[in-house]
C-alpha cells in the first residue's frame, strides 16, 4: 500500500467506521455467533500474496462485525462503559503514525513531555492534591498505563521494595538481599471482599500473600478502618506483614467508596516494633474520572496521605482503549524498585537528570503514545464537556432508578444509584415470605429472559448473598451532531 492508497483506504475506512457508529443501534447489541465461527470463514493458512484493501475491508463486515459485542451500544448496560469519542480515535491514528518504542525521553521527547503535561492538567482538574503534580512538593507524577491491573502490579511491586529497604535499612550487599528474601515470604496485599480482582493477581505477581477484609451491607459494602484494623492486627499476631492495601473509589461490583476517613485514621496509629508503613493505592478505576465535577472532589481529601491513585479515562472519560492514568505521590518510589540500566539506553540527556524516562515508571520497557488521544479529547471537550458527560450519565442514572422505583412492586434496588450504576434485583410476589435462594432463581430467571431476548445487554454480580443485576447507562457522543450539541450545552439553551 503506497500513500495513495493508504489515503483512499483509510477514507473509505472513516466512511465505514461512521456508518458503524450511526447504525450501531439497529445492531444486536450482544454477538450471536458460535464459538468457533470465525475459522470456518477464514483459510487455514495465510494468503501467499497480498490482497486489495477493498477485499480486507469487505471481511470486517462480513466477518469481523457479525462477531463483534457493540459496547458503544446505547443498549450495552454491562460492567462499565468502554469509553469512545472520535477525537481520541485520531489521537490514535496519529499515534500509530508516529509509532515507536519511546522508552526514554530522548526516544522522541514530544512523547514524554506531552505525557508528563497532561497528567498534571489531569491532576488539577481531578483536585488531586499537589503531591501527586510532577511539580509537587514530594516530587510525585503520573504516567499512563495500558489498565488499572497493570497499574496496580506496579505500585504493588513499588510498595513491596519500599517496605524492604526500609525495613532492612543499614544492611548492604548480599547481607540485605538475604534479609529482604527473609521478609518477603512474610508480606501480605490486602484489599476488601469488594476489591477488584486485579490486586489479587499483583500480588500473586509479586510472590506475597493476598487476603481480604469483609465488608458489610449495614456499611453500604465500603471497606471500614474498624474492621481494617482487626485484620491488620490478627496478621500482625501471626508474624505477618501487611504492607499494601487497595482501597476503592466507586467498586466493581455496587460503586461503593471506601472509608477514606477511618482508614486514614487507622493506620496513623502507632504500629508494633518493626513492622513498616502500609502503602495505600486507591483504585478508581471507573469513578475517578468523575472528579472531574466539582461535587465529587471533596472524595479526594485524605488522598494526599495515601500513596497512589489510578483511574481509567478509557472505562468513562471517552478516551478510546487503553489508558489508565496512575498518579504516585513520590515518583522516586516506582523508579527504585523499576529502574534498569542497559549499556544501548545510555545518552546524555538520561544522565543530566533533567528528563523523564518513563520506561522506569512501568513494567514494559517500550511504551505507546497515549497522551496524544487524552490531549485531544482533553482540548475537543474541554473541562466543561467532560463534566457534562459525566453529568449526563449520572442524570440517566438517576432517572432509571426513579423508574424502578416505580415499580416497586417487581424491582428492589440493592445499591445506588451510585456514579450512575444501580444494581438491583426482582422481589417476587410475596417478598416477606420468599428466601433468598427463591429470589436469586427468580433475578436469574429473568436476566436469562432479557440476555436471550437481545435488546439490552446487563451484567450481573452478588451482592452479600444476593445475586444482583447491574446498570449503567451509555450515552454516545460519536452520534449526530445534536448529542454534541446536547453535550457542549447540556441546559440546552
Ligand atoms: N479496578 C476496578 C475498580 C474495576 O472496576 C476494574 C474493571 O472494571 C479494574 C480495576 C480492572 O481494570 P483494567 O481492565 O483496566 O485492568
Amino acid at each position: 500500500m503506497d500513500s495513495k492508497e493508504f489515503r483512499e483506504a483509510a477514507i473509505s475506512s472513516i466512511d465505514q467506521i461512521v456508518k458503524y457508529y450511526d447504525t450501531i443501534e439497529e445492531r444486536k447489541v450482544v454477538s450471536d455467533v458460535e464459538p468457533g465461527y470465525l475459522r470456518k470463514l477464514l483459510p487455514d493458512h495465510a494468503p501467499e500474496d497480498g490482497e486489495a484493501w477493498s477485499d480486507i475491508q469487505k471481511d470486517v463486515e462480513d466477518k469481523i462485525v457479525p462477531g463483534l459485542t457493540h459496547w458503544q451500544s446505547p443498549n450495552f448496560l454491562a460492567w462499565f462503559p468502554s469509553s469512545s469519542s472520535f477525537p481520541a480515535m485520531l489521537g490514535e491514528m496519529y499515534s500509530t503514525a508516529f509509532t515507536g518504542a519511546a522508552f526514554n525521553w530522548i526516544c522522541s521527547p514530544a512523547v514524554t513531555e506531552l505525557e508528563t503535561i497532561v497528567m498534571d492538567w489531569l491532576a488539577k482538574a481531578f483536585a488531586l492534591p499537589d503531591c501527586y503534580m510532577s511539580t509537587g512538593p514530594t516530587h510525585g507524577g503520573g504516567v499512563i498505563h495500558g489498565t488499572a491491573s497493570e497499574a496496580i502490579a506496579t505500585v504493588l511491586v513499588a510498595a513491596r521494595d519500599k517496605y524492604l529497604r526500609e525495613a532492612t535499612k543499614g544492611l548492604t550487599g548480599e547481607e540485605q538481599e538475604d534479609a529482604m528474601a527473609e521478609r518477603r515470604g512474610k508480606l501480605v496485599a490486602l484489599g476488601s471482599a469488594a476489591t477488584h480482582s486485579a490486586t489479587k493477581k499483583a500480588a500473586m505477581i509479586a510472590g506475597v500473600r493476598f487476603r481480604t477484609i469483609s465488608v458489610h451491607a449495614k456499611d453500604g459494602y465500603r471497606l471500614t478502618g474498624e474492621s481494617l484494623r482487626a485484620t491488620i492486627q490478627a496478621l500482625w499476631a501471626k508474624g505477618l506483614e501487611p504492607f499494601f492495601l487497595t482501597a476503592t473509589l466507586g467498586t466493581t461490583d455496587t460503586c461503593s467508596i471506601d472509608d477514606f476517613d477511618s482508614i486514614t485514621e487507622v493506620l496513623s496509629e502507632p504500629a508494633p516494633a518493626g513492622h513498616g508503613e502500609i502503602w495505600v493505592h486507591v483504585d478508581a478505576a471507573y469513578a475517578g474520572v468523575a472528579l472531574v465535577c466539582p461535587e465529587y472532589q471533596h472524595l479526594t481529601k485524605q488522598l494526599s496521605k495515601f500513596h497512589s491513585f489510578n483511574t481509567n479515562l478509557h472505562k468513562w472519560l471517552l478516551t478510546n482503549f487503553d489508558c489508565s492514568c496512575l498518579w504516585v505521590r513520590d515518583r522516586a518510589w516506582l523508579i527504585e524498585a523499576l529502574s534498569v540500566n542497559l549499556a544501548i539506553l545510555q545518552n546524555s540527556y538520561t544522565s543530566s537528570g533533567l528528563v523523564t524516562d518513563y520506561r522506569d515508571w512501568q513494567i514494559p520497557f517500550g511504551r505507546r503514545f497515549r497522551s496524544l488521544k487524552v490531549w485531544f479529547v482533553i482540548r475537543s471537550y474541554g473541562i466543561k464537556g467532560l463534566q457534562a458527560h459525566i453529568r449526563k450519565h449520572v442524570g440517566l442514572g438517576e432517572k432509571f432508578a426513579e423508574l424502578m422505583k416505580t415499580r416497586s412492586d417487581l424491582f428492589e434496588i440493592v445499591t445506588g444509584p451510585r456514579f450512575a450504576l444501580t444494581v438491583f434485583k426482582l422481589k417476587g410476589h410475596d417478598s416477606a415470605a420468599i428466601t433468598i435462594d427463591e429470589q436469586n432463581a427468580l433475578t436469574k430467571k429473568y436476566y436469562d429472559t432479557v440476555i436471550a431476548d437481545g435488546k439490552i445487554f446487563l451484567s450481573s454480580t452478588v451482592v452479600g448473598s444476593a445475586f444482583a443485576l447491574r446498570h449503567c447507562p451509555r450515552h454516545s457522543l460519536c452520534r449526530g451532531g445534536a448529542r454534541q450539541e446536547a453535550l457542549r450545552n447540556p441546559g440546552g439553551k
